[in-house]
């Protein structure tokens, strides 16, 4: 779970998913309030992470059923939103890829 590198508090699963729904690249801290950013390395394992789920669309050339295909788009979608918050890492300077 990310931790906030301003006041070294914790934020649960809940808390990580309300303060991420957002476009912008800096999250609040529900606890202080200071801005923290996503570290390089956090994003890029959640890039690979959003990978996944399309993949389903690729098993649809190996003649797999259409529930198969769904099922699998369905639970890594889940298993994805699921992981955000533990593969997330804080960082309170942002840091852009390039
Ligand atoms: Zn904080």
């Amino acid at each position: 779970m990310p931790t906030c590198q301003y006041c070294q508090h914790r934020w649960t699963w809940k808390q990580t998913m309300k303060v991420t729904t957002t476009i912008d690249t800096a999250y609040t801290c529900p606890h202080c309030g200071e801005k923290q950013y996503a570290t390089k390395k956090s994003r890029t394992q959640f890039f690979l992470l959003t990978l996944i789920p399309p993949l389903g669309l690729f098993l649809n050339l190996f003649d797999l059923p259409f529930w198969f295909i769904f099922g699998w788009i369905t639970l890594t979608g889940i298993a994805t939103l699921t992981l955000f918050p533990a593969v997330l890492k804080l960082t309170s300077t942002e840091e852009f890829f390039f």
